[in-house]
């Protein structure tokens, strides 16, 4: 079935609001401030080691002040188990210190003003805006580029700021932000990065352009 992208596009958001009616962010927080820094966290560690580790980390800092002025050893020596423990320490403190130095302890809620942050991207900021403060975002991280080239949303883009451009013109803003956090669970469940993906299990399978091709090479 061969589909334009933005049809597509609302044909998959639709699917996958059925497949995952709960479409919140699996890291665990409950200030904006805290978000900030399990997503720095989350680079290349998984979301449920990072709420493990950041308990210990708010249990002894528990406010960007205190953040603040801990010294980067004491925040690497907690942070450690996330890896790359030296990187992810020198950012979080460097973005708590501007946070208490120039925006008075409190995220700010512009996409820009984000960007400023050490340590923070484009994937982060949109995770700001979009879980925090409810804006329209588009978080392109490694399930959302994978699955949308897979779907067929995007043509063979892997760079997560063209995905994210290619996106904003097919979804309609007030869903992106949802929208990614279905595609990661849908890619942690179904159509996975490592092992082959469970097509035959999956709600989106007469619109994959992937599964197309795959079926489509199975019968010649
Ligand atoms: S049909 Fe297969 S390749 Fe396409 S989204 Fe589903 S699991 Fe992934």
């Amino acid at each position: 079935m061969y589909m334009r992208k933005k049809e597509l596009a609302l044909e998959v958001i639709e699917r996958l609001k059925k497949e995952y009616p709960d479409a919140s962010c699996s890291l665990e927080y409950d200030q904006a401030w805290k978000l900030l820094v399990s997503v720095r966290l989350a680079a290349q560690c998984t979301d449920a080691r990072v709420n493990v580790v950041v308990e210990k980390l708010y249990g002894k800092y528990p406010d960007v002040a205190s953040l603040a002025a801990a010294s980067v050893e004491d925040i690497e020596k907690i942070v450690h188990p996330c890896g790359l423990g030296n990187s992810k320490a020198r950012d979080i403190s460097a973005c708590m210190k501007m946070l208490q130095e120039v925006y008075g302890g409190k995220v700010p809620d512009d996409f820009d003003e984000l960007l400023k942050l050490p340590g923070v991207g484009r994937k982060s900021a949109n995770l700001i805006m979009g879980d925090v403060f409810g804006k329209p975002a588009i978080v392109t991280d490694t399930h959302c580029i994978r699955l949308c080239n897979r779907i067929g949303l995007v043509d063979d883009i892997k760079e997560p700021k063209k995905v994210e451009m290619a996106l904003w013109k097919i979804i309609p803003p007030e869903e992106g932000s949802d929208f990614c956090h279905r595609l990661v669970w849908h890619g942690r469940e179904v159509c996975m990065a490592r092992t082959n993906p469970y097509c035959d299990k999956c709600c989106l399978q007469d619109i994959c352009k992937q599964h197309g091709v795959k079926s489509a090479s199975k019968k010649q």
